[in-house]
């Protein structure tokens, strides 16, 4: 059977994370989460190369120049990208990729790839998403308001997403993807 590539994209804080890390629980053996290359400082706790590949800026546009990204954006002034290399290792293991991205990397490889299947998690209300991002602890107040400010740029680019999940109910959430996901692989 074919594998598919599917991209994931939402705003800030709207739980894309959430709802992947347990999609990945229940499913690892056939799908693997991509990670990406970016020159964000790390989180407490985050991995260089589990979560990201932590990059520096001079590394990053070496790579753009050498074309070894599939796509990459620049997103509340950090870059981020996905290198060709790490999909056609992992397409050749035979999995299916979850690429977690903002939009205009997922418009960049829906370009390039139109079979790859494109789902857009929305929030169930603006109230709620900046909730949930200040709640999460993770970011000061002028990254917040970057990072809220792109949320209607993000919403107006979902329109050319195949689906969009709105995460009210986080289980609802989840079972709606793995829907999603089972369907495209099956048909
Ligand atoms: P993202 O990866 O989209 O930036 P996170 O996965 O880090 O977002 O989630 C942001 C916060 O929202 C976290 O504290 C998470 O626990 C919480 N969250 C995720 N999904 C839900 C949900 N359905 N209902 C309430 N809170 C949620
Ligand atoms: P964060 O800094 O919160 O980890 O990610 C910020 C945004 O960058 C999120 O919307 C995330 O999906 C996106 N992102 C992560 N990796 C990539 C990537 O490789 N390419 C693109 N275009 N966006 C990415």
């Amino acid at each position: 059977m074919n594998k598919k590539l599917f991209v994931i994209s939402g705003c800030s804080g709207v739980g894309k994370g959430t709802v992947l890390k347990e999609f990945m629980n229940r499913n690892s053996e056939h799908f693997i989460l991509s990670v990406s290359c970016t020159t964000r400082k790390p989180r407490a706790g985050e991995i260089d190369g589990v979560n990201y590949f932590f990059i520096t800026r001079e590394e990053f546009e070496k790579a753009v120049q050498e074309d070894k990204f599939l796509e990459h954006a620049e997103f509340a002034g950090n870059l981020y990208g996905t290198k060709k290399k790490f999909i056609k290792q992992k397409f050749e293991e035979g999995l299916n990729i979850i690429l977690e991205i903002e939009t205009q990397g997922a418009l960049q490889v829906k370009k390039k790839m139109p079979e790859a299947v494109l789902i857009f998690i929305a929030p169930p209300s603006f109230e709620e998403l900046e909730h949930r991002l200040r709640g999460r602890n993770t970011e000061d107040e002028q990254t917040i308001q970057t990072r809220l400010h792109e949320v209607k740029i993000e919403l107006e680019r979902s329109k050319q997403y195949d689906y969009i999940v709105i995460n009210d109910n986080l289980e609802r959430a989840i079972n709606e993807v793995e829907k999603i996901t089972r369907n495209e692989l099956e048909g």
